[in-house]
């Protein structure tokens, strides 16, 4: 039996982007129809993450259009990730597998066949990972190069290169519903959950129109949340720091005792600025650091939930 697929893309004030790309998601999905790789049942799942333009306008009437596209709409905005979950669990009983990916066009359509494909052989999560990096900025080249680097010295399994441009099983997203994380790093969590994985190279293009949610502020937010919330090694580091300043410290004492008892004292202004000054400033990272952990407890234990369909086109509730 051809599986049920569902695309499940996330919108943002896309209002740009989505007359030119939306078509092109429906007839890749009409195509793989055709070949007989998937079931006439998939659909196009759009997930309106509280746009404030005419985005919900344009995708209720593509439902209209057509039965292939189906729409849901988050009572407000809640972030990529919230709308990625959002749209994945809604389609999970509907759906076989689901396939998330970027409105934009940057994520290339042609790489779902092969995805599909990878499914058949048995692969319940199958990664599209990007074959260049050549339309990025030098900048977001060699960050992202650091950080995936930072990510695996600090323990985080993470797939380089690797967005959220995937495909994953209706048993998989079953396993993905228990982790009830209000601060959701998908990119982290989901290679923890086991299953059987493969990769599909793909090339990832420019924006077709619009421009990028993810400004420097949010890509580190993204960043910061990626490590906290799979490793608790930083706070680890803070306490090896602590205890090297503390030796160093000691070191200093004996040195400053052994200078007094010799009567060789000093004006020692420069000295103690600077340890006050490296000390103090070593004590502020370590409490921040600490802080995004407090934080991160004191979201998670509110339990709020990560997100409040309003809307829903073309897909019944269950
Ligand atoms: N997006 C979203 N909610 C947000 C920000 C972005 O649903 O708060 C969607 C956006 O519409 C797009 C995807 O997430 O489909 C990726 O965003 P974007 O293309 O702006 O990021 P980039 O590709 O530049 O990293
Ligand atoms: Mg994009």
């Amino acid at each position: 039996m051809t599986p049920v697929l569902y695309l499940v893309i996330p919108c943002y004030n896309e209002e740009q982007v989505l007359p030119l790309t939306s078509g092109k998601f429906k007839a890749k999905l009409d195509e793989l129809v055709e070949a007989g790789k998937i079931s006439d049942k998939s659909r196009v799942m759009f997930v309106n993450d509280g746009s404030k333009d005419s985005t919900w306008d344009i995708l209720s009437s593509l439902t209209e259009e057509n039965p292939r596209y189906s729409a849901i709409s988050l009572s407000r905005n809640r972030g990529h990730q919230n709308a990625l979950i959002a749209g994945l669990l809604e389609a999970k009983s509907h759906a076989d597998i689901t396939i998330s990916m970027d409105c934009d066009g940057q994520d290339d359509i042609n790489a779902i066949g092969a995805m599909v494909d990878e499914y058949a052989k048995g692969n319940e999560i199958v990664y599209g990972v990007r074959n260049d990096r050549s339309t990025d900025t030098w900048f977001k080249r060699t960050t992202a190069r650091s950080y995936y680097s930072v990510l695996r010295g600090m323990g985080v399994d993470i797939i380089p290169d690797h967005a959220d441009y995937r495909l994953m099983s209706a048993r998989v997203l079953d396993a993905l519903e228990g982790y009830g994380e209000v601060n959701l790093f998908l990119r982290g969590i989901i290679p923890q959950l086991g299953f059987k994985q493969s990769i599909v190279y793909y090339s990832r293009a420019e924006r077709e129109a619009g421009s990028t949610h993810y400004p420097l502020s949010k890509m580190l937010a993204l960043a910061i949340n990626g490590i906290t919330s799979f490793s608790v090694k930083p706070l680890r580091i803070i306490t090896v720091v602590g205890l090297l300043v503390a030796l160093l410290s000691f070191i200093g004492i004996v040195y400053v005792l052994i200078s007094y008892i010799s009567g060789n004292v000093i004006d020692g202004w420069a000295s103690t600025t600077c340890i006050i000054c490296f000390v103090s400033g070593i004590q502020m990272v370590s409490l921040g650091v600490i802080g995004e952990y407090v934080g991160k407890i004191y979201l998670e234990t509110k339990q709020r939930p990560r997100y409040i369909i309003s809307e829903r086109k073309n897909i019944t509730e269950e």
